[in-house]
């Protein structure tokens, strides 16, 4: 057995790699365990030229659009993977086939790739309010110089609006990129209109992203504006955690173990963690040895370890995942023109509604334009037949515009999973139970109602809202809450994990609540605050 690492962390998603870098930052040796599938078929293929052009032109598209085995054709009901592009399929792929879940029709989208999920992320990224940092268990004061590192780290545009205020505050900002047409229009109209919005409870900005509109370091580019922000990432311009991955592994003190998925830890009697996991190449088992253990493997991944770890099969955690809805609406005032030619497809305007009028409920909403995407997409949504839809489809292309609506998640009796035993580790089944109470889904079911509304009032015509079903948000949290209780299975205010001496958990387990807001940023903020106590501590 080689000589234990100071760190392990397990994972390379948003979560494990800024907490590895930010131990790395203080002069510790780190290894990084991670299950790291990677995408060998479409990096480089799409070429770096405007979407619109590559239609047009590029006798090749297919291979990427369509994908190699056509697995880019999606003919389902608008489900959980409804941005998962060909090139993006990887993310999910080996998740898929190797983890299991079951329970009451939630769709559990997981990843075991190379930088997890945020590898196909929408790079959302607000911070929580503080009254929404104080509800998942984090204390703003604390994690207010950990937003701004995390900000400065991976690059955040967005605007200084009406939002502001309801968005968290966060100095660090590129400016936000060029609004599309439908942004630019949508957002006139509604200089215009704000008092009937306001009186809905509704402000409408610019989105805080993850995309550069500056370049960033020696090696990111601004966005290059050519629509295909769902098919590759030229210049690294959203930040993605292989962009930081690839960083880590270039400097001193970082080994990168990829193939390797973790299924145990076990803490030692002369102190220090055995980690134990299955050799995804060579099949066989495999052990490492660590002074102290980082769990950020994902909220579902890292509970899974803990729960087995712990001997805890069978009990009950709470669970918490942002209810999800799309509104796909034409905006009349864009019918028979032209769209821009120069954008990005990633959320061009954010909503917020305050239906408590106190802040305190916040529910949130992106705009996208159908930049960057297959008319494929809607047609399988449509009532009519394809041939008949296609044409309507191509004539109201370029003025759609579709809200993707999050709603907030608290802890409650019907949101709970379980680890249920199988024959091997790596088969065990997580048993997801996730139902709102009726109270709640009556405030989303009103929420989205307004949103209607308001969207008539930007002089748009909401064709419907659809709900993707249990899960989709893959905003998941909430398993091993933050507590000042002694309690198992909760973590401590330093992250460890409770009933272990050297186990931290820095990924979305240890959030008790999920505002409607993405959670990515407040993610890697907290694994920056847990890795900069363990720095405290490990001096
Ligand atoms: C299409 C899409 C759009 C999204 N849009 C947004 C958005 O706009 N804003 C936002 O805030 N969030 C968004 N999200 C959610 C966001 O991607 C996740 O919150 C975030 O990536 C979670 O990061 P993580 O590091 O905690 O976990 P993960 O991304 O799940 O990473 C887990 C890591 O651990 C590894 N791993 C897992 N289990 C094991 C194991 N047993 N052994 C070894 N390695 C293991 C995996 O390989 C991976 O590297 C989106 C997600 C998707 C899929």
């Amino acid at each position: 057995m080689p000589e234990a690492a100071p760190f392990i962390v397990v994972g390379s998603g948003a979560s494990a790699t800024v907490a590895a870098s930010c131990l790395l930052d203080a002069g510790h040796r780190v290894l990084m365990l991670d299950s790291g599938d990677v995408d060998g078929r479409y990096a480089g293929l799409v070429p770096e030229r405007p979407f619109d052009e590559l239609r047009r032109t590029d006798a090749q598209q297919h291979r990427y659009l369509l994908g190699e085995d056509y697995e880019g054709i999606d003919l389902g009901n608008t489900g959980p993977l409804a941005q998962a592009t060909a090139p993006r399929r990887f993310v999910f792929r080996r998740a898929m086939e190797r983890l299991r879940s079951g329970g009451d029709s939630f769709a559990a989208i997981e990843s075991l790739a190379r930088g997890g999920l945020a590898e196909a992320w929408g790079a959302g990224a607000f911070p929580f309010t503080p009254h929404e940092l104080r509800c998942a268990g984090l204390d703003p004061a604390e994690m207010a110089p950990h937003y701004e590192a995390v900000a400065r780290l991976i690059g955040i545009s967005g605007g200084n609006d009406d939002l502001a205020p309801w968005c968290g505050a966060l100095s660090p900002l590129q400016p936000a990129l060029a609004p599309d047409h439908n942004a630019a229009a949508l957002l006139s109209t509604y200089a215009r209109r704000k008092p009937r919005i306001e009186e809905l409870g509704m402000r409408l900005g610019r989105p805080m992203l993850a995309v550069l509109s500056q370049p960033l370091g020696a090696r990111r580019r601004a966005n290059p504006m050519h629509g295909l922000d769902f098919w590759s990432n030229a210049g690294s311009s959203v930040f993605r955690p292989s962009v930081l991955l690839d960083d880590l592994k270039a400097r001193p003190g970082f080994d990168y173990r990829p193939q390797v998925l973790v299924t145990r830890f076990d803490e030692l009697e002369a102190g220090g963690v055995r980690v134990t996991g299955r050799d995804l190449q060579g099949g066989g088992s495999v052990e490492f040895l660590g002074e102290r253990l980082i769990l950020g493997a994902g909220a579902l991944g890292s509970t899974r370890i803990a729960l087995r770890s712990l001997d805890r099969h069978g009990q009950p955690v709470p669970f918490v995942c942002n209810e999800h809805a799309y509104i796909p609406s034409v905006r009349w005032g864009g019918l028979g023109k032209g769209a821009a030619r120069h954008t990005y497809a990633l959320a061009q305007l954010t909503a917020m509604l305050d239906p408590s009028g106190d802040q305190q409920h916040l529910v949130q909403a992106q705009f996208f334009s159908f930049t960057g995407m297959l008319l494929a997409r809607l047609l399988k949504d449509s009532p009519l037949d394809y041939r008949d839809s296609l044409k309507i489809f191509q004539a109201l292309a370029t003025s759609f515009v579709i809200l993707g609506v999050q709603h907030e998640d608290l802890p409650g009796a019907g949101k709970h999973l379980a680890l249920r035993q199988a024959a091997a580790p790596e088969d065990d089944v997580l048993d997801i139970h996730w139902r709102p109470g009726a109270t709640e889904q009556a405030a989303q079911r009103a929420a989205e109602k307004v949103f209607c509304k308001a969207l008539r009032v930007l002089r748009c015509w909401p064709l419907r809202v659809i709900h993707p079903g249990a899960g989709a948000s893959i905003h998941y949290a909430g398993t091993l809450p933050p507590s000042d209780e002694e309690r198992p299975l909760t973590l401590d205010r330093s992250g460890r994990l409770r009933g272990t001496r050297n186990v931290y958990v820095c990924d979305g387990a240890g959030l008790a609540y999920l505002p409607a807001k993405g959670p990515t940023l407040t993610l890697m903020a907290n694994a920056r605050r847990i890795a900069s106590r363990l720095i405290g501590s490990a001096r």
